[in-house]
């Protein structure tokens, strides 16, 4: 099991067939997250709306596509880190207010989120849905500031933990990014019209350039007059960027945090490398999230790079159990040893990380099985010790392998010839800016205090709502 996606959002401005170009961008961002999808758009008078749950590719079809009229719109993928899968939490977010309508679609989780619900639910506010990202709508519409900037600006100060924004009104798209700069989000030119992502890799698909990241603090108002850049504050004197958007979760053809995650992806492998050396005849990746971090590890070891897994890309979320499941039946529908390959090798496995571990045991074993001489494990990060609470969703802490468990308890656990990790300090190494880096899921020291206690599921257990769709 893996740390899960976090979300993706994306704007457009400017642009004939706005819907057309966030559906793209959307189909490149969708590793970001499977559960729902939605689009906003507006003609400038009126604000059109599509959200379903499933994949993109579901979600939308030509003649959705066409009802969705305007030159801007807002989008977004999600996988929650709050509230859970249910219709009334797809975003982007739509509401009506005394300024009109205002959509919104977030990536990232406010850590204070339960106290300001709390505070306004005292105070007579109702509630539709059980994420974080209704809180902010809430803020908005409470304002008493003068324009729609300074009203977001006043919700955002509100606001703690980690948030990468983008809303809507009828006359513009409207960019955000909290001081921490936690999750990522890059502006980009397409001819004429501006566009937002988390990551460049849907600049990528729609033929737009990629122009810079949307500063911690910054607010970007994308509108008819040009663009308007304001700070709404100050950037954290040290910024808490998520190192695992390297490591794991960013595509690795896109531009995050100003690298390219390809070359710092690299870089991981061939740290893990000096620091794990072995003598090995081979190098094969967990595909596909580690196969960077592999090639760069063979680089590094001058041994060979091979295709000893290959993964199975069609297995959805949810599978039904055959009633005659062989062992170890949910890892082997998405792996199967290529035996040519591994028969009689002594075999360095890469993968990104390790969360519960349990995975892994099955996986060491169908690796084993499939002629493995030896087995080799090489991790692209630390030992994950502690839960984020910033936007991805780990485990609590205690089903964390590694937060109770030495190395060598895990080695033998997961019954290999030899398990190295990254070291904390050779990770940092591999980034331009080590010190602008949260790696609190390996240290414990959380930047912003998650004192909230924050877990996805925090507003249905404490309300009792929710429509029932539970994530595996
Ligand atoms: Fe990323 Fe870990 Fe920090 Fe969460 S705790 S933001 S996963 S580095």
């Amino acid at each position: 099991m893996k740390l899960k996606e976090e979300c993706a959002v994306f704007g457009c401005q400017g642009a004939d067939d706005a819907a057309g170009i966030a559906y793209l961008g959307l189909y490149a961002l969708q590793h970001r997250g499977q559960e729902s999808s939605g689009i906003v758009t507006s003609d400038g008078s009126r604000v059109y709306e599509h959200r379903d749950l499933g994949l993109v590719s579901k979600v939308y079809d030509r003649e959705t596509l066409d009802r969705l009229r305007g030159r801007m719109c807002i989008g977004h993928n999600r996988y929650s880190t709050t509230g859970l899968t249910s219709t009334a939490n797809i975003q982007p977010m739509l509401v009506d207010c005394k300024i009109g309508k205002i959509a919104v679609a977030h990536n990232g989780n406010l850590v204070n989120a339960v106290d300001l619900r709390r505070a306004m639910e005292l105070d007579g506010s109702i509630f539709r849905s059980t994420t974080d990202s209704e809180v902010l709508l809430h803020l908005i519409a409470r304002s008493r500031a003068g324009t729609l900037e300074e009203m977001i600006m006043e919700a955002l100060s509100k606001a703690r933990g980690a948030f990468s924004l983008v809303f809507l009104t009828k006359d513009r798209v409207i960019a955000a990014r909290d001081p921490h700069g936690f999750r990522p989000l890059c502006l980009g030119r397409l001819g004429e019209a501006h566009v937002v992502a988390s990551e460049s890799c849907a600049f990528d698909i729609i033929g737009a350039t990629y122009q810079r990241e949307v500063a911690p603090g910054e607010l970007c108002v994308l509108g008819e007059g040009g663009p308007r850049y304001l700070r709404w504050s100050e950037p954290a004197a040290k910024q808490n960027r998520c190192i695992f958007e390297f490591i794991y979760f960013s595509r690795p053809d896109s531009r995050v945090f100003g690298e390219n995650v390809d070359k710092v992806r690299r870089k991981l492998g061939r740290r893990l490398a000096v620091e794990s050396a072995v003598d090995a005849d081979i190098v094969i990746a967990v595909p596909d999230s580690s196969n960077t971090i592999a090639l760069g590890y063979a680089e590094e070891s001058k041994l060979p790079f091979e295709l000893g897994l290959i993964r199975n890309h069609y297995v959805g979320r949810t599978f039904i159990q055959p009633r005659q499941a062989m062992r170890d039946w949910d890892v082997r529908i998405k792996f199967n040893p290529v035996r040519g390959v591994l028969k009689g090798k002594r075999v360095v496995v890469v993968d990104d990380s390790i969360v519960r571990g349990s995975t892994m045991r099955k996986l060491v074993s169908i690796i084993r099985q499939g002629g493995a001489a030896e087995i080799h494990l090489r991790i692209g990060s630390p030992p994950i010790t502690h839960s984020c609470f910033y936007g991805i969703d780990t485990p609590t802490r205690g089903e964390l392998i590694a937060s109770s468990h030495s190395v060598e308890a895990i080695r033998e656990y997961l019954g290999v010839e030899s398990l190295h990790y990254l070291s904390t300090e050779g990770l940092l190494s591999c980034v331009e800016e080590p010190d602008n880096y949260c790696v609190a899921c390996f240290t414990g020291a959380y930047p912003v205090d998650p004192s909230d206690g924050t877990n996805k599921t925090v507003f249905e257990s404490r309300t009792g709502c929710g429509d029932g769709f539970e994530n595996e």
